[in-house]
């Protein structure tokens, strides 16, 4: 077994011969071989990650709701489509962050994942997952959560991204971890 650091994480790496069987998934941190809340926890917090305070600008503009969704945009200007891009109901912060079809399915995947209890809102998000404390697992998850739907959004507007399924957000979301 080798040892590596990138980006902050330390990573595992194993040498196995190939065979014809069936790749299964191993989880490298628990002794179980099994994937369990607490020692993924174990690992994030070992490695000190905290939120930077960027992203903390970001959480406290959509608690205060002055994040440019396009209902907030037609306070300013006139706006022609007000309709959230995943679906067809009116774009609102709390919509697009918790009310929205896509938003409901990641948020319940990712408060399964690490064990949160999901949000009714946004205010409910950033209470209920502590959106304060930015060396707090919950924190970051908010956080990651709230920054993926968001630039998922925004890849569609701007960049003209199509549109598959919750996979790519949930893929931000873990990248998130991963590059920070
Ligand atoms: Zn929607």
């Amino acid at each position: 077994m080798n040892l590596f650091w990138s980006n902050g994480t330390c990573w595992y790496i194993c040498c196995r011969r190939l065979s014809n069987t069936a790749d299964i998934p191993v989880w490298r941190l628990d002794s179980s071989a099994s994937y369990t809340t607490k020692s993924f926890y174990a690992q994030i917090n070992w490695g000190g990650v905290e939120v930077p305070n960027r992203y903390l600008v970001f959480v406290r503009l959509v608690i205060h709701n002055k994040i440019l969704t396009r209902d907030n945009l037609s306070k300013r200007k006139v706006v022609e489509d007000l309709s959230c891009l995943f679906c067809s109901e009116p774009e609102s912060v709390n919509h697009l962050l918790c009310g929205c079809i896509v938003a409901e399915h990641t948020l319940q995947s990712v408060s399964e994942v690490f064990d949160l209890s999901a949000p009714n809102c946004v205010s409910d998000l950033a209470c209920l997952w502590d959106c304060d404390n930015k060396k707090r697992i919950s924190c970051i998850v908010a956080v990651a959560t709230l920054w993926s739907l968001w630039t998922t959004r925004n890849d569609i507007c701007f960049q003209g991204a199509s549109w598959k399924d919750t996979r790519i957000v949930l893929g931000k979301i873990s990248s998130y971890f991963i590059n920070g």
